[in-house]
């Protein structure tokens, strides 16, 4: 596997404005997608599906590529889709894959073993984006959770339109489903740290174990661009924070440089950054996620629940979010007020 340095480092903004509501970070996968899908080409990311599934499908229409917008903190399943890339690689079609970066280097070794490409940058009707990626759980747990909020919601017909980041209340960790019950319809919308799934994801303790010794998780690449969350941005580029979210992007190839410049850069706002400023707050640019001493509490219960048959007590009891001062002023405030004064108090005393 050959890893690069990136050759330049940009925070960038969609100029769609809808398409950046619904984008988990500063939208730039559509801003990277749109020239593909004007170019009758096909893009391929991860869908998640009501009940939980999170499957990897190609987009050939920009009404199919917002099916792909937002962050499913899971593992996709990827079964049958590097076949399908390198089909549309060798019918010469133009093509966006996009994923984690292990499914992205997955992919090019696919395409070099079946003979599709010689090399990536070589590759000139083919762009590979990867994810900056702290780690994933396994589908199984997500699919537990959900059926769990479902009973716990006592819903008609399951949870729907999960999205692991709303902007409801602006960019940050915030969760969103509604559901219907005897008819009525219920919408929820939190911060990431109320949900058990969710919390336990953000302390690190679910992810594969592979995840913690992820060869990835430098600031050296295997894919033409990185996209992620311009996190610190406010203190890093102030005049270029929005509360409706800044991606960072590292271009990684030549060939990444041209079609940024030569089809996506008239989509976005963007300036140029560099990639110390990218890594401060992007801990997963340098090393993997440090594996949490309580990873080995959470491995212990879940073996206990599924031998007892019974994976609700899991999120009603083993995974629960402890109250927190936070968690209570959060609650007081109106939304977004918590993640605004986070902010200001940074600033203040960078
Ligand atoms: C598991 C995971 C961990 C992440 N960790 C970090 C992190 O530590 N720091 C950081 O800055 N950013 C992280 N990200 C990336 C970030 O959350 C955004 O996905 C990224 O900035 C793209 O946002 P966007 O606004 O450009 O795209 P959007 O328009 O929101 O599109 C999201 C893109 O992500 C892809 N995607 C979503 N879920 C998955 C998945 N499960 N597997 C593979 N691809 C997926 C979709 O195919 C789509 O292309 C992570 C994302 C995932 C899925
Ligand atoms: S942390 Fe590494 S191994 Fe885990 S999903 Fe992300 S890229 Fe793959």
């Amino acid at each position: 596997m050959e890893f690069r340095e990136p050759i330049k480092i940009l925070a960038v903004r969609d100029r769609d404005i809808e398409a950046l509501e619904r984008a988990a970070s500063g939208g730039a996968f559509s801003v990277l997608a749109r020239p593909i899908i004007e170019a009758k080409g096909v893009v391929f990311g991860a869908r998640m599906f009501d009940g939980g599934e999170v499957r990897h499908v190609a987009a050939r229409s920009l009404d199919e590529v917002s099916t792909l917008q937002g962050s499913a903190y899971v593992q996709s399943d990827t079964s049958g889709v590097y076949c399908e890339v390198a089909n549309a690689v060798q019918a010469g079609i133009p093509t966006l894959f996009v994923g984690t970066p292990c499914q992205c280097a997955a992919v090019v070794s696919y395409l070099k073993a079946r003979k599709s490409i010689v090399d990536l940058e070589s590759c000139n009707n083919l762009i590979v984006c990867d994810l900056i990626c702290h780690g994933v759980p396994n589908a199984e747990l997500f699919h537990s959770y959900q059926v769990w909020l479902a009973r716990k919601c006592r819903t008609d017909d399951g949870v729907h339109s999960f999205k692991f980041r709303t902007k409801r209340n602006g960019w940050g960790l915030y969760y969103y489903y509604y559901y219907y019950r005897n008819g009525r319809k219920h919408e929820v919308c939190e911060p990431g740290d109320y949900d058990p799934y969710y919390a336990s994801f953000l302390r690190g303790e679910t992810y594969r174990e592979c995840c913690y010794r992820c060869p990835f998780a430098r600031r050296e690449r295997v894919t033409d661009f990185t996209i992620g969350d311009y996190w610190g941005i406010e203190s890093i580029h102030p005049d270029f924070y929005n509360s409706k979210g800044v991606s960072v992007v590292l271009v990684n190839t030549e060939k990444a440089l041209h079609y940024f410049d030569d089809y996506a850069a008239m989509g976005c706002d963007h300036i140029l950054s560099d990639l110390d400023s990218a890594v401060r707050e992007n801990h997963n640019l340098n090393a993997p996620t440090k594996r949490p001493i309580s990873r080995d509490s959470f491995l212990v219960a879940i073996e206990q629940r599924r031998v007892e048959g019974d994976m609700d007590v899991l999120f009603d009891k083993d995974l629960k979010p402890k109250k927190s001062v936070k968690r209570f002023v959060k609650r007081l405030l109106p939304a977004g007020t918590f993640s605004a004064l986070k902010r200001a108090v940074k600033m203040v005393t960078r």
